[in-house]
């Protein structure tokens, strides 16, 4: 059983507000392990990961940067189960290195893992000794995603399709933060949060 620093997952589906409610975490002060951004640092110029991918799929996913070209690697695994589990074996173990380095690094009472798969994560939701999700309605999601990304409803739909259902990710929750909101309603939720998340800490050290 892990005995390190108390460590809380935060997951949600797309546009459910996981940046925004780790944002005012943050802003308590507790460090925020983010795993897309060490996806993303991974398959940047000169990443880590380059040299498997470029192994693994040939230049044709290699933009000409020197980082991944995530539009040619998306048509590959799109509909390709097996390309898709190439990657992944790729990236996952990569990602999960990464992040237990910062997590041990890390400095605070506890520490946030943001893991936008988290409940379809095996491996995640057995490293976590709390996990959060950040809830909303799915036209909500729908709604923020096409704003934000300017994407067609359908491309979003057919993303949440890919993820984890409202329902699964709040069955699996241990604190639930109600995004379907306006943001002014987060900030008591996310302090009520930290405030208990503190003591559960303490509890543990
Ligand atoms: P995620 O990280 O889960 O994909 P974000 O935190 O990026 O979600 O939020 C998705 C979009 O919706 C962002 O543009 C964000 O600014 C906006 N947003 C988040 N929460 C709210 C809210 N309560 N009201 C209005 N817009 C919101």
């Amino acid at each position: 059983m892990d005995r390190g620093r108390f460590l809380v997952g935060l997951t949600g589906g797309i546009g459910s507000g996981k940046s925004t409610v780790a944002d005012m975490f943050a802003a308590h002060g507790v460090p925020i392990v983010d795993t897309d951004a060490v996806a993303h640092a991974l398959t940047a110029p000169g990443g880590a990961a380059i040299p498997a991918i470029r192994e693994a799929f040939g230049e044709a996913v290699i933009a000409e940067d020197g980082a991944l070209d995530r539009a040619a690697m998306r048509t590959i695994v799109f509909g390709d189960a097996a390309a898709r589990r190439k990657l992944e074996a790729i990236l996952h173990p990569m990602i999960g290195h990464c992040c237990e380095l910062m997590i041990e690094e890390a400095t605070g009472p506890y520490t946030i893992v943001v893991v936008p798969l988290l409940v379809e994560s095996g491996r995640w939701r057995e490293r976590v000794d709390r996990l959060l999700v950040v809830d909303c309605p799915v036209e909500t999601q729908i709604a923020r995603v096409m704003q934000r990304n300017r994407f067609e409803r359908a491309q979003v739909e057919a993303i949440i399709a890919t993820q984890a259902t409202r329902e699964a990710r709040l069955a699996a929750a241990d604190d639930v933060v109600d995004n379907g909101g306006d943001a002014e309603s987060l900030a008591p939720q996310v302090d009520a949060l930290h405030r208990r998340y503190l003591e559960l800490a303490g509890q543990r050290a």
